[in-house]
Order: C-alpha cells, then sequence, then structure tokens
C-alpha cells in the first residue's frame, strides 16, 4: 500500500497536467511527488474550503503532513474529507455494468474527476476491495472554512461522546447551524447496480446545480455516498464480493475489507439517515421491516422517523409516474411495498448483519431499498435497459425523497438520535412503540418490540491463559474499532464483591452505541415462537463465539474510575517460558494458536505433537520469540516425559469442497486450501498424492464420481492414513459415498440456526478444550453411531438452545453433533455444526484445525 498510492498519485498527475509530466514515470520521491502535485495550483493553504475547487485537485485537503496514502483509521482522527487523487483504472470490457447500460467501474474516476471540478465535493478513496479495486466516498455540503469543519467535527462527536452536553447545546441553538450527516450505500450486492448510477446523477445536481433547494440542502446537510460497496461484483456480475462472501451479511462480524472500509466511515459520519440501495423486489421496497425487531435497538425512536421517511420515500417514487415501480391498491391508488405496513412476516431487521441494521447501532434511522425491476436473465436489449433505466430513476426517487424528509426534520432528526445515545448513557431500558403512525400502520404483530434492560457492564479477563489473552484482545480491539468504549484495570480492583487482576477489560455500558455493545457480547434470545419466518440468521454473539471470556454484570454497582483507563489499541504480547529449554510447548485453543502453528509450518520449523494435542516447537528462541510476540501466543515449559511418544507434524496440504465463507475462515487460519472436484481428479489435473486432508461441505467432490483408476488412488490414500472432515449433510454424505464412519443423521429445520449450548468429551483431542457453545445453520445431529466412532460433541440434554430460530428443536436434545473415528484406515471428523459460518464463530476454528491435523 505504502508503495502503490504515490505510484497512482504519480499517475494521476501525468494525466491531470499532460504529456509534459509523463515523463516522471519512474519511482519518485514522495515529497518531491507531492510537490509536483501541489505546484500548478498555487491556491493559498491559509483557508482550505470544505470542498475543493478545480485548481485544488490532487492535494489532500487536510492537515499538513497528511498524505493521501494514510490508511482509513487515521482519517477518522484528522476529520476533514479531503480530495484525493483519483486515477484512472484500464478499461475492461468485459465490465457486466456495460450490458445494462449502467456506469462501468472503469467509468468511475473521470465522472469522479468531473464531480471534483465544484467546491462542494470532496472524493476520498476509502479502502481497497478484495482484488484491489479502489473505494470511493463523494462528500457533498457547501463549502466550509477549515474553522467551521472543525467546529462541524467537535459537535459531530459530541453528539455520542456526550450526549446531555450536546442535548443542552441543541437547546441553546448551538446546533442551529450544524450539518446533519447522511449516508448512502450502493451496490453491495455486485449485481444490483443501479444505486451508484443513481447516486452519481444526484451527486451532479448537488455539484453544480444553482437551484435554491439544492443550496439549502448543501447548507444543512453533509451528504456521504459510498458510489460502490463492491467494485469487484459490479464488474464480475455477481452478489458476492471476490471472497465470495454476501457483504450485507458480513456488517456485524466485518470479515471482509470492503465492510470494514465502510464500517469506519458509519463510525466516522454516525449519520442520521442511512440507505442501502439493492434490487430487485416488485413494488420497490422500502424499509421499515417486520418484526421481530432487534432486541437492542431503541426502536421506538426509530420507527417513528423510519417510517415516515418511507412514506417520504415511496412520495417520491409514486411522483416518477413509473408504474412498473409501484404497486396497485385495491382502491385504484399506487403503492410501495413497506414490509412494516404491507408483510406479516419474512423480512426482518432482526440480526445487525445488513448494513442499514448495523447503522441503526450508530444512531442512524436505517433503510434497505429494493429496486423493483430484475434486469438479468433472458430479456431483449431494449427491454434491460428499460428496466435499470426505470430503477435508477427509483433510487434517484428514494434519495431526494430520504434528503427531503431529513431537510424538513433536521433538528426531530437529531433532538431524536440525541435521546437515543442518552438513554445509553444514562443506562435506560428500552421502549415499546408509542408513536400513533406506527401504531395505525403496523400489519399484524410488526408493531411488537421486546423491551428490555441492559447489563451494567461486562467484564472480559485477559491473561489467565492463552486463549483469554488472545481472544480478549482480537475482542476488544473489534470493539474499539466498532466505536465502542473499552476500559482496562491498571491495577487489581473488586467489581460487585469479585476480585479482578489487572489488566482485565471492562465494558461500561454507560455508554452512547450500548445497542451495539449488547449486541456484540449477549448471547440473544430464542426467537422462534415470536414469528415462523426469518429472512436470515437469527443468532450470532462475538462472546459467546470468539473464545473470549465475557462476563456480564447485571446489578446496578459502582464502577471504580480510579482503575480504569480507555483501551485505545489491545492486542495480546504473548511470552516464552523463561530459561534455556530442549523444546517448548504451544497449545493450540485458539485462532491464534492456530495461526502460529501454520505460519512455523510455512516457515519450515519441525513440530511434533503430544498425545493431547500440544505442540513441540524446538527450544530456539529465534524461532519462537517472533511469533509469541506476532501472533500473541505462549510458549510453554515441556518436561521430557510430555515430548517422548510426539509425533512429527508436518504442513496440512488441504483440499476443500466448501463455501466461500469456509475457504476464507480456513485462509485465516493459515491454511492454504486448494478447491477439488471429481472431476479433477478424473482428467488429472489433482492426484490424491497432493494432498493430506479433505474438508467437504459440498457436493463439488463426491466419491462415486471418480473413475476406476481414481477411486483406486482414493482408497490407497484413505489407507495411507489421510484426514477427512465432512460439514453437515454434504459431508455426511460424502461419507457415506465413500463409506467411512457407521452413523445415522437426522437434519433440523433447514431454516433454522442458532447458538447452542453442547458437552464436549474431556477425551477427545479435537473438543476437549472447545468452547462451551456452538453454531448451527441448517442443523444436522447423530442419532445412531456405529461401533468405533466417537461422539465429540452433544447438545446439552436441556435447555440447549440459546438463541436463534429452530423450530422443532426438542427432537434434537443431547444428540451427538460432532462425531469421529477411523474408517479405512482414514481419521474421519463429521460436524452437524456450522464452525466457520461465514468466518463469524472465530472460537469454534479451533475444532476443526484439531481434525485437520489428525
Ligand atoms: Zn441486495
Amino acid at each position: 500500500m505504502a508503495v502503490r498510492r504515490p505510484l497512482i498519485a504519480l499517475l494521476s498527475a501525468a494525466l491531470l497536467f499532460g504529456p509534459a509530466s509523463a515523463a516522471v514515470a519512474a519511482p519518485a520521491d514522495p515529497e518531491a511527488l507531492d510537490a509536483a502535485i501541489a505546484s500548478p495550483r498555487g491556491q493559498s493553504d491559509t483557508e482550505l474550503p470544505f470542498g475543493i475547487g478545480p485548481g485544488q485537485r490532487g492535494r489532500s485537503a487536510d492537515a499538513p503532513g497528511r498524505q493521501p496514502s494514510e490508511p482509513v483509521a487515521a482519517a477518522k482522527l484528522a476529520g476533514k474529507p479531503r480530495n484525493d487523487v483519483i486515477a484512472d483504472v484500464p478499461v475492461e470490457l468485459t465490465d457486466a455494468s456495460i450490458a445494462y447500460n449502467l456506469i462501468p467501474y472503469h467509468g468511475i474516476p473521470s465522472a469522479l474527476r468531473d464531480l471534483q471540478r465544484s467546491n462542494r465535493i470532496s472524493v476520498e478513496v476509502i479502502g481497497q476491495s478484495v482484488l484491489g479495486r479502489d473505494l470511493h466516498l463523494v462528500v457533498a455540503t457547501a463549502p466550509m472554512s477549515d474553522a467551521q469543519w472543525k467546529t462541524w467535527q467537535q459537535l459531530s462527536d459530541l453528539r455520542f461522546s456526550d450526549p446531555h452536553a450536546a442535548q443542552a447545546k441543541l437547546a441553546a441553538g448551538g446546533y442551529d447551524n450544524w450539518r446533519t450527516p447522511l449516508f448512502v450505500n450502493n451496490n453491495i450486492h455486485g449485481n444490483e447496480w443501479e444505486g451508484t448510477d443513481a447516486s452519481l446523477q444526484v451527486l451532479q445536481e448537488l455539484a453544480f446545480s444553482t437551484d435554491p433547494t439544492v443550496v439549502d440542502m448543501l447548507n444543512k446537510h453533509v451528504l456521504a455516498f459510498v458510489v460502490t460497496n463492491n467494485p469487484d461484483g459490479r464488474v464480475a456480475a455477481t452478489r458476492a464480493n471476490a471472497n465470495g462472501f454476501d457483504m450485507n451479511r458480513d456488517y456485524i462480524t466485518a470479515s471482509q475489507p470492503e465492510v470494514r472500509a465502510v464500517r469506519a466511515q458509519l463510525v466516522r459520519y454516525s449519520p442520521l439517515t442511512m440507505l442501502d440501495i439493492h434490487g430487485y423486489v416488485n413494488c420497490t421496497l422500502i424499509e421499515p421491516t417486520t418484526g421481530p425487531h432487534g432486541d437492542n435497538y431503541e426502536y421506538d425512536l426509530y420507527i417513528k422517523h423510519a417510517l415516515r421517511n418511507a412514506l417520504s420515500m415511496e412520495q417520491k417514487v409514486l411522483a416518477t409516474g413509473e408504474t412498473r415501480a409501484s404497486c396497485a391498491n385495491p382502491d385504484g391508488s399506487r403503492r410501495n411495498d413497506i414490509p412494516f405496513r404491507d408483510r406479516t412476516q419474512g423480512w426482518d431487521d432482526w440480526p445487525p448483519i445488513f448494513t442499514p441494521m448495523y447503522s441503526m447501532y450508530h444512531g442512524a434511522i436505517g433503510h434497505t431499498i429494493e429496486v423493483p425491476l430484475n434486469p438479468r436473465g433472458n430479456l431483449t436489449v431494449a427491454e434491460r435497459h428499460e428496466r435499470t433505466r426505470i430503477n435508477t430513476a427509483v433510487a434517484v426517487a428514494t434519495i431526494k425523497g430520504n434528503f427531503d424528509y431529513a431537510t424538513q426534520n433536521r433538528a426531530e432528526l437529531l433532538t431524536n438520535q440525541l435521546e437515543w445515545f442518552r438513554r445509553g448513557v444514562d443506562g435506560e431500558s428500552t421502549r415499546p412503540i408509542d408513536d400513533p403512525l406506527a401504531i395505525s400502520l403496523a400489519r399484524g404483530d410488526n408493531i411488537k418490540t421486546h423491551v428490555q434492560g441492559f447489563a451494567r457492564a461486562y467484564v472480559i479477563p485477559a491473561g489467565t491463559d492463552q486463549r483469554s489473552a488472545t481472544a480478549a484482545a482480537r475482542l476488544v480491539q473489534f470493539m474499539v474499532d466498532n466505536d465502542l468504549k473499552v476500559q482496562r484495570a491498571w491495577r487489581p480492583f473488586k467489581l460487585g464483591g469479585t476480585h479482578y487482576e489487572a489488566g482485565t477489560y471492562v465494558v461500561d455500558m454507560h455508554q452512547a452505541k450500548r445497542g451495539l455493545a449488547s449486541a456484540l457480547l449477549e448471547v440473544g434470545r430464542d426467537v422462534t415462537n415470536d414469528f415462523n419466518a426469518m429472512y436470515d440468521i437469527s443468532a450470532w454473539s462475538h462472546g459467546h463465539l470468539w473464545g473470549a471470556t465475557v462476563q456480564r454484570v447485571s446489578e446496578n454497582v459502582a464502577l471504580d474510575a480510579q482503575a480504569l483507563r480507555p483501551v485505545t489499541e489491545a492486542r495480546a504480547t504473548g511470552a516464552v517460558a523463561p530459561g534455556k529449554q530442549a523444546n517448548y510447548g504451544l497449545i493450540v485453543d485458539s485462532v491464534a494458536g492456530i495461526q502460529a502453528v501454520n505460519r512455523l509450518l510455512n516457515d519450515g520449523v519441525e513440530l511434533a505433537r503430544t498425545a493431547d494435542g500440544t505442540f513441540v516447537v524446538p527450544g530456539d528462541l529465534s524461532v519462537v520469540r517472533p511469533i509469541a510476540e506476532a501472533y500473541g501466543v505462549e510458549f510453554i515449559r515441556l518436561t521430557p516425559p510430555q515430548v517422548r511418544g510426539a509425533t512429527p507434524v508436518s504442513k496440512t496440504r488441504l483440499g476443500v469442497a466448501a463455501n466461500g465463507g469456509e475457504i476464507f475462515a480456513l485462509q485465516q487460519m493459515g491454511f492454504a486450501p486448494i478447491s477439488v472436484t471429481h472431476t479433477a481428479f478424473n482428467n488429472g489435473t489433482l492426484s490424491f498424492a497432493d494432498f493430506d486432508a479433505f474438508f467437504v461441505s459440498t457436493t463439488a467432490f463426491n466419491p462415486l464420481s471418480l473413475n476406476a483408476t481414481q477411486l483406486a488412488a482414493f482408497d490407497q490414500w484413505l489407507a495411507d492414513g489421510g484426514t477427512v472432515v465432512g460439514r453437515g449433510a454434504s459431508g455426511k454424505q460424502f461419507n457415506d459415498r465413500a463409506g467411512l464412519l457407521d452413523v445415522t443423521i437426522a437434519a433440523g429445520r433447514s431454516d433454522a440456526n442458532g447458538i447452542v449450548k453442547v458437552e464436549n468429551n474431556p477425551a477427545s483431542p479435537i473438543t476437549a478444550t472447545a468452547l462451551p457453545t456452538a453454531f448451527v445453520d441448517a442443523p444436522q445431529y447423530f442419532t445412531r453411531v456405529g461401533d468405533g466412532v466417537r461422539v465429540d460433541q452433544r447438545l446439552a440434554a436441556e435447555g440447549f438452545f440459546l438463541a436463534g430460530h429452530w423450530g422443532g428443536q426438542a427432537a434434537a436434545a443431547g444428540q451427538a453433533v460432532v462425531v469421529s473415528g477411523v474408517a479405512k484406515g482414514a481419521n474421519v471428523t463429521l460436524f452437524g455444526t456450522e464452525p466457520l459460518f461465514r468466518a463469524h464463530p472465530e472460537g469454534l476454528y479451533p475444532q476443526v484445525a484439531a481434525a485437520l491435523w489428525q
């Protein structure tokens, strides 16, 4: 990155300043480069406008010393939007957008440079996609001086740092001229294109229109647009990003770089409204949603404005006159599809995996928008283009309807957001919906919310063992990245009569964004009986699935402020046993431990493993010290009897027939998975001799489809002690087709998912140190295990279903969910749980690693 950015700036300078500058094509010294870019302008630095005029293009309009190459996190600290140099990118004639008559990714840079001619516009590169494409944020507002911008930023931050003070300032007129931040995210699903085109149209108007209503809007708001949240998907016409992730399911996990980049902007602006523009749902769908509504939102505050804003957007869509964008009411009038008003279930805001729901935790009135007409599939060119034209017009209408609503209700929206944050700081319970309009328009049970109080605090111990140290640091850093306040004890302290060690983390829940802290740390709730149908998953929990110990403090006790200091960064430091050691031990019960082992193996270090699963590492400080430092792991002392009998371990050559999320999770752990299919073995592309283990959770690798030669090779591979890990129904099917473990499986409802309480077999190397919770999705459980099959993990006999949605769950109580054994000479493990689901349940990864390392 440090290398890449100056090169882009260089190329762009050449583009901007003509052929004469093109001679500077060699890598340049960054300072000379900056001077080269800066010199032609002759603009004074004393008063930088908020936006950027034609003469200033190319300069980072920030504090002295800031370069456009600085990472996204730094932008938050520096605050002021800046104008990055937007370089051209190679033309890709295969960009899918072209066939839809929409802007291809390579068309975006010149469109942004055109917008940069306006002093109302700033454009920033906020990150890169998986394939390295830039993500752009465009901000439109009337020009501000440095001083104005500084004041704006201070007032912006005061909303959540001290909502009481902000409320007092608001009452005294201190926010009268403050511009409210509004946010539009586009194209997170790569093959739902039109939000990007609509936003660029709206931005043209915001940049250049002299219409007094537009000028007024620019004086009242800071309007932020993510041009495309998924450029790789836009080009390739895929819903997912290049890692195969549906990023509109990733906001609470943030495993993907595109998600983290936009998350940083949501944190930075904490906008009052947020639109996430999708397609394609007939009638045009505009949220708010059906129930069940997420427990941790201030839903009464949300719905009041979400519903009215939706009605405002609906009016704008109807005013386009595009009848294909709406549906008829029985009386002949037209409407859009507002799930809260028009549906009974199945389009809920329960999980904060979705971008608008995640943004609600930063105080936004969040809406998913679904433009109406699917342009994909077998259509004439004219019809395809007509659909994308209508969709773009609809997206423009929703953006404008949202801006109109925010302009007319600016003070109320701000008051509402400050009340949202104040309740957090004051530790108040959530409240039922009391808005008469919402009560009158709600369909079915959509009016219901689950009123709840919050914990007083959470305590996250760190340092008692390696897992708690590395997992706690990971969790705390994640919370800090999500704009949550975490403190750490610098000395021992007492809380509610319990003694805690120095180094313990404390999350004081009296904070503005406590709803997000609760969403991350609590286990959630069983909503099976609330609604029959759910849109997506119904449970997630970093507190219960990431491996850190998280203790809830419910009683209203005083926190020992003297013992606690704010955390700005958390990382485990690692340790090495003192004294000269012939060997060190490494216990792998965390993601960091898995990564450390894979790194050592990749570096060619010879490892062995004891019967209890401890890795034996040579006693070479030059090897173990950097690994302890990099991964935060602890190398312990081993006695000679422990080392005796340890078996050598080599790098696992891993083949996978798995989904994108699982492949990504395996890569996170430091494996190098190679996708395998029976076809690739049959045609000689792949050879069984090149693999040590297979992870199978899809039907892409079917042993019954191997030809005779390859089937014989596979059987030999099994007999030579190969390792097979199967997950879910397809993993079990692979097991059966290959004639491996003798087990009978039963399936839970295919839409069932959630967090379960499990009992681990203490004699199992796979689960002996596993967490007491697991995650299931389309759960599978083993109703019978044959001779020689070990049960590694069972669902608890009573009360196993902690959170989520699983109709018919009772039948699974006490059943086995992880089993293993030796079959045909191979080590075989079957998971009925989902230990790698969308790279979320990191605390379950060690079970998969242990199974693969058998
Ligand atoms: Zn979508």
